[in-house]
């Protein structure tokens, strides 16, 4: 067991977590930040963010999480990179095994460890994801001058994506498995206004080809009028088939909540395996535990309410101890 006993340890460093720990440090608890697999979250995979308050012109994703992090630094939290691979919640305080073999102590957490990007599991998948296949066009999109590619999905980010690859590739093809898009009207209206992005409706990424050494060389898709077309085959329904050429595919169907870590430590998830919490508070179904950001929020999924749930994490954690330190006094009291 480590010997220091942190009153807030706040595990993921996106900025749901970092707006956790500017309250948090404010409020003197000098809490440890847990920087996770991926430092700064997803919005160190986005190029500009246009609607974070207070950027009238708008903001890189790298940059304001560089800002959020100094913010809090600042203020007396610290950061770690490591990420948590296991928890005892049972006793007080929690104990928290690292990644790295060390273990730590704390009164209270934060769990702010964000969505990691959902696949689709088609053949072609694995061998080639990062060598032609992506989940990220900002981080990838530049490999891809004078291309063809396709962008799967029909919510904002796949709008996203495509829009920005449009900067590299020669055309952009969306695949989405109905006709109507889940997308904001904005985006959706930028996207099918652009030339070079085109849409196949009703359709579904069945296998991706191509081999490490020359990348990708094309994607087979299935399509069925109504819709649903995997589901659709999967029922024995015919579907029709058809190969792109393209030499880059790339998904926007969104993001799975990163709670692996937390089996067997009673806090509940629901069937998305999101962290359920309080109606009216962030905390989690353990006492002391809170959650803040895309690990419990299903709905929003946005910058802004993730900071907005990471403040309310730290406040609903500062209230918790104090309410501990005036029972312990009481208890001391009593005693005396
Ligand atoms: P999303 O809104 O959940 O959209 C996911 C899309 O992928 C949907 O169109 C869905 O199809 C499709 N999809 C999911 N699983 C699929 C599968 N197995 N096969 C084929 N298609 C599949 O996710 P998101 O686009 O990542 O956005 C998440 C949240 O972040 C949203 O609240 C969004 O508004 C927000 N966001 C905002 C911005 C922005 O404002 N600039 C940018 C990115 C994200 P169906 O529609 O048929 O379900």
């Amino acid at each position: 067991m480590s010997e220091t006993v942190h009153d807030v340890v706040i595990v993921g460093s996106g900025v749901a977590g970092q707006s956790a720990a500017v309250y948090a440090a404010r409020a003197d608890l000098s809490p440890l930040v847990l920087t996770g697999d991926e430092p700064g979250g997803q919005l160190t995979l986005t190029t500009d963010v246009e609607n974070y308050l207070g950027f009238p012109d708008g903001v890189g994703g790298h940059e304001l999480v560089q800002r959020g992090r100094e913010q809090a630094e600042r203020f007396g939290a610290s950061f770690r990179q490591a990420s948590v691979a296991s928890a005892d919640l049972d006793d007080r305080p929690f104990e928290l095994s690292l990644s790295t073999g060390e273990t730590l102590s704390a009164r209270s957490l934060v769990l702010a460890t964000g969505a990691s990007a959902r696949t689709l599991g088609v053949p072609g998948e694995d061998e080639l994801m990062g060598y032609g296949l992506s989940t990220c066009a900002t981080c990838d999109g530049a490999f891809h001058r004078g291309h063809d590619v396709i962008v799967v999905g029909g919510g904002d980010a796949a709008m996203e994506e495509a829009l920005f690859l449009t900067k590299f590739a020669d055309s952009v093809t969306i695949v989405h498995r109905r006709e109507e898009l889940r997308a904001s009207e904005i985006l959706a209206r930028r996207a099918r206004e652009h030339d070079a992005i085109e849409f196949r409706w009703n359709a579904e990424l069945a296998a991706i080809h191509g081999a490490r050494e020359e990348g990708v060389t094309g994607a087979t898709i299935v399509s069925h009028p109504d819709g649903h077309p995997t589901r659709r085959r999967a029922d024995g329904e015919s579907v029709e088939t058809e190969r792109l050429d393209v030499q880059g595919v790339f998904y926007g169907i969104g993001h799975e909540p990163n709670t692996a870590f937390l089996a067997e430590t009673g806090i509940a998830v629901d069937d998305r395996g999101y962290v359920v919490t309080d109606s009216e508070t962030t905390e989690t179904t353990v006492d002391g535990v809170f959650a803040a950001g895309d690990v419990a929020d299903d709905r929003y999924q946005q910058a802004i309410t993730a900071a907005g749930t990471g403040a309310q994490a730290a406040l609903d954690a500062e209230r918790r101890l104090d309410e501990r330190s005036v029972a312990a006094e009481d208890d001391r009291r009593i005693v005396a």
